[in-house]
């Protein structure tokens, strides 16, 4: 058995039918890539995945440590090891980015303000942070703004990234980290997350293009179409995308790269 497996997930969204049926096994040290055209159900299967209450699971089932997380809170979840970075981060005034990474590290590591022991301390955090915030070519000044407050697209995807490389999780779903990214920022991230890559770290990426897997190299390549997998296989199946896009599943949607700004 996988470390985290997926069973024929259904899942709608205000009462529409949108996941039909969706099984994935990801191992830790495997990369594998969800490509899809827009309206598939990429994002919902990331939400479902993690909990968002706006989407309502009508069957399957989500194994990871002997547990089925679909009956976990999202807070239970990603102390269990599951991270999501979204695709459209939101804005979270009031509260510095520093402040947040902090507390959701001691959260993760089960500190609940008694036991200092498992308090992150001031000097760790701040050479973790130098290291990652190097990598992502980001710098100190993001630190006391508030999440993602005035950031641009690509900064706020790189402070996704950056949320991983904090919390080191064991199942992390990418959802469209790359659109919307200039090429050296996907470099950038691609190179922060190749960093991370190994045997404890299974990858979910989630992209309706083909050009972050020319840095990223993934293991497996899935084809997500109106809510199912039409199609599973090694990096060929990008490679064939990137030719024919999703017309042959009547999606006119190209996969090869946006134009970029
Ligand atoms: P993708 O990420 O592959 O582009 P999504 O999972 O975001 O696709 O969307 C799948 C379908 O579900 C789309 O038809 C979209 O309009 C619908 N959908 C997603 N989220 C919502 C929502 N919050 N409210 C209403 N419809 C939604
Ligand atoms: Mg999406």
């Amino acid at each position: 058995m996988a470390d985290f497996e997926i069973k024929d997930l259904r899942a709608s969204v205000e009462g529409r039918e949108i996941l039909k049926g969706v099984s994935l096994a990801i191992s830790r040290g495997e990369v594998h890539a969800v490509m899809g055209p827009n309206g598939s159900g990429k994002s919902t299967l990331s939400h479902t995945l993690m909990g968002h209450p706006g989407y309502t699971v009508d069957g399957g089932s989500v194994i990871f440590k002997g547990q089925n997380v679909l009956e976990l809170e999202p807070d239970e979840r990603a102390r269990l090891g599951m991270f999501l970075a979204f695709q459209y981060p939101v804005v979270v005034p009031g509260i510095s980015m520093a402040n947040f990474l902090r507390t959701a590290m001691n959260s993760k590591r089960g500190y609940d303000g008694k036991d200092k022991s498992k308090q992150v301390t001031p000097k760790e955090f701040r050479g973790l942070l130098k290291g990652e915030l190097e990598v992502l070519h980001m710098d100190d000044s993001f630190l006391p703004r508030y999440i993602n407050d005035g950031f641009s697209g690509g900064e706020k995807k790189r402070a996704e990234i950056l949320q991983m490389a904090m919390l080191k999780p064991e199942i992390a779903i990418l959802d469209e980290t790359d659109s919307g990214l200039d090429i050296d920022s996907i470099k950038f991230v691609a190179e922060a997350v190749n960093r991370m890559r190994g045997p404890e770290l299974g990858i979910l990426i989630i992209t309706h293009y083909t050009r972050i897997l020319e840095f990223i190299k993934p293991d497996f390549v899935h084809v997500l179409v109106d809510g199912k997998f039409v199609l599973s296989g090694g990096p060929e199946v990008a490679e064939r995308l990137e030719k024919t896009g999703y017309a042959e599943w009547g999606k006119e949607e190209t996969a090869q790269p946006e134009e970029v700004a």
